[in-house]
């Protein structure tokens, strides 16, 4: 086992009915058993011994099909997570089309993709737009917190806050600048916002002072690699994952748990020499999770190093 937390995210986007997720889920557990997972207390040497976390992000309209199939496999519930593709910031009302936290969290999803490139670029999703996003998950978390919320997974969710920059922007020497700025656009809202929200929190529980609701997982998705066949170079991604992790440890101390996956065209072939890396925590995956196979494959080659 490594000492890195690997995360290992599947993005279908806008692919397969609940019926197709059912057959690809079944297919995937069956194949998950098959590989030998160290759960219990097995003396077998043979065991893969991890703690690498499967996310599966199907469309809203298979989270139902995916929670139950998961529920069937509950042996694996602390390996496989659900994520949503995405959330409104609004708890309910006059929003049509859009899905709040509180329906995604009624399918357990323990994660919410948020701030897309495909949303910011094809749905004109704004800076402003991807903060009050992010603040919601956190004020979702500590309001929770407030009223004593517990269920699986402690009743959290857990933000995948996308950045990316185009191949403009990475062939003018800007690429840098322009992820810091959106981490910056993305988390300085709740920042500055959660700390007087939080101070009343802890007023009102008074013994309970300490509250850790900031946890994140960035993925670092270069725009340009996203379907493109090819990945970035993985020096080039370790250098942006470093950068990644310097400037939320020097701007966002109170963020106490955070991973910086990698996304854009990750497959079978490159999952080994991207997860060398130190500080590539592990990836989000589109085209490649499509086929139960390809996606195991990433998996497994991920954690059998
Ligand atoms: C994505 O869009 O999140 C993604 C990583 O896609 P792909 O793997 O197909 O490049």
């Amino acid at each position: 086992m490594t000492d890195k937390k690997i995360i290992i995210a599947a993005n279908f986007k806008m692919n397969k009915t609940h019926i197709e997720v059912r057959a690809y889920l079944n297919s995937f557990f069956k194949k998950l058993k098959e590989l030998n997972i160290n759960i219990n207390d097995k003396t077998d040497e043979k065991c893969i011994e991890t703690d690498a976390e499967i996310i599966f992000a199907p469309p809203f309209t298979a989270l139902n099909e995916a929670y139950n199939i998961i529920e069937e496999n509950i042996e694996f519930g602390h390996l496989v997570k659900l994520a949503s593709q995405n959330i409104y910031f609004e708890s309910a009302g006059a929003y049509t089309g859009e899905i709040s936290i509180e329906m995604i969290k009624a399918f357990d999803c323990s994660y919410a993709i948020i701030g897309h490139s495909e949303r910011r670029c094809i749905l004109n999703e704004s800076d402003d737009l991807i903060a009050k996003k992010i603040f919601a998950v956190f004020n979702y978390n500590s309001k929770k917190i407030d009223l004593n919320f517990c269920e699986k997974h402690n009743g959290k969710l857990i933000p995948i806050l996308c950045v990316g920059e185009n191949l403009d922007i990475r062939k003018s020497g800007k690429a840098f600048d322009f992820v810091a700025g959106q981490l910056d656009k993305a988390l300085n809202y709740s920042k500055n916002n959660l700390n007087s929200n939080m101070q009343n929190i802890n007023d009102k529980l008074k013994d309970k002072s300490i509250i850790e609701i900031d946890e994140l997982i960035v993925a670092y998705e270069p725009v340009w690699a996203i379907g493109a066949g090819s990945s970035i170079e993985p020096e080039d991604g370790e250098k942006m994952h470093k950068f990644i992790y310097k400037h939320l440890n020097n701007n966002y101390s109170s963020i106490k748990n955070f991973s910086v996956i990698y996304g854009g065209s990750v497959t079978e072939k490159n999952i080994n020499i991207l997860m060398e890396k130190e500080h590539i925590d592990g990836v989000l995956v589109g085209g490649a999770s499509l086929d139960p196979q390809s996606f195991f494959n990433i998996y497994k080659f991920a954690v059998s190093k």
